[in-house]
């Protein structure tokens, strides 16, 4: 099988009726690039840039985020790199910024909330990710966007310190794509609202479970409530992918549910676009979506979509997907 899997490597992923998807890495480091390459990714789908603040005692500065990300860009050669901006908070803490604990850290001040309000520590991050834009295909994404005013917000400011080092006559790419993450379920919801301001989609199912099950992703007494065939998830990520679609937009998935072989011949019925994973899921998805019809799957969508139970929609896909 691995033999089978190290032929995909240099294949674009082609599902058996000649649709194509991207495969893309999560990374959280420009030293994990190496690893996206060697498993035959299209992309980086979402490369989680708070590992460039946590284990050491003070804020990264703006050259050492912009060599790192220029890093990542350079070493994929044009390929599309997703970047978000910092999501600390939650079970990622930053000690050295002194922030008074929280009840709910899940719940509480965290990612864009706390960027939009230290806009300090966002705007170095912003200036650092423009000015490595020159240095191949980079799109921003912001976390943990509740309302619309977040994203707008957090948009402005990023074309601001855009402005201002064009005035300053340093060099930044004429255009990028700005998206956000869809990992709360108000997002979801008003996905056709959020639509017609983003370019792109990426669905954070991480947290975007654990925020419409009410059940902490870390807390083993609640896994059984972690469902992510739960037709309430499955009804939200359709929502986002249809919105996005409605508008000429397109849609990934960054949480681990990208990666999962019952999810994806559902996601590919869903019409997702981007499924992005960790390295070593690549070449087994792309396996996997080798051998799928994207016009069958997509004609079980309404009948997954009415299913009462996660058990029902893994027992429909098991039957007609997984041999
Ligand atoms: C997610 O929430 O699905 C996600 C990809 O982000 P993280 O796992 O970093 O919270
Ligand atoms: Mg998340």
């Amino acid at each position: 099988q691995k033999q089978e899997w190290a032929k995909l490597v240099s294949e674009k992923t082609v599902t058996a009726d000649g649709h194509h998807v991207e495969l893309a890495a999560n990374i959280g480091t420009p030293e994990d690039v190496a690893g996206v390459l060697k498993n035959g990714g299209e992309a980086v789908g979402l490369y989680r840039t708070e590992f460039l603040y946590m284990g050491r005692t003070e804020l990264p500065s703006e050259e050492e985020q912009y060599t790192a990300y220029k890093e990542v860009l350079e070493r994929m050669e044009g390929k599309p790199v997703v970047v978000r901006t910092l999501d600390i908070g939650g079970d990622k803490e930053l000690p050295y910024l002194h922030l008074p604990k929280e009840m709910n850290p899940f719940l509480g001040y965290r990612a864009i909330r706390l960027c939009l309000e230290e806009q300090d520590i966002f705007r170095t991050q912003l200036r650092a990710l423009l000015r490595a834009s020159v240095h191949g295909n980079l799109k921003i994404m912001f976390p943990m966007i509740a309302t619309v005013e977040e994203f707008r917000q957090a948009k402005a400011i990023l074309l601001e310190e855009k402005e201002k080092l064009v005035t300053e006559n340093v060099q930044v790419a004429e255009s990028f794509e700005i998206g956000m993450m869809v990992e709360i379920p108000s997002t979801a919801v008003m996905a056709d609202v959020f639509a017609k301001e983003v370019d792109f989609f990426s669905i954070g199912t991480n947290d975007l479970i654990q925020y419409t099950m009410a059940a902490d992703r870390m807390n083993e007494r609640v896994s059984y409530l972690y469902q992510p065939y739960n037709p309430a998830i499955l009804r939200l990520i359709d929502n986002v992918i249809q919105a996005a679609h409605k508008e000429g937009k397109w849609a990934g998935m960054c949480g681990e549910m990208a990666g999962d072989s019952i999810a994806i011949p559902i996601l590919l019925g869903l019409g997702l676009d981007e499924f992005s994973m960790s390295a070593t899921s690549i070449l087994p998805a792309r396996t996997q979506l080798k051998g799928l019809s994207k016009e069958e799957a997509a004609q079980l969508r309404e009948q997954i979509l009415s299913l009462s139970t996660e058990a029902e929609v893994e027992a429909l896909v098991r039957d007609k997907f997984i041999k």
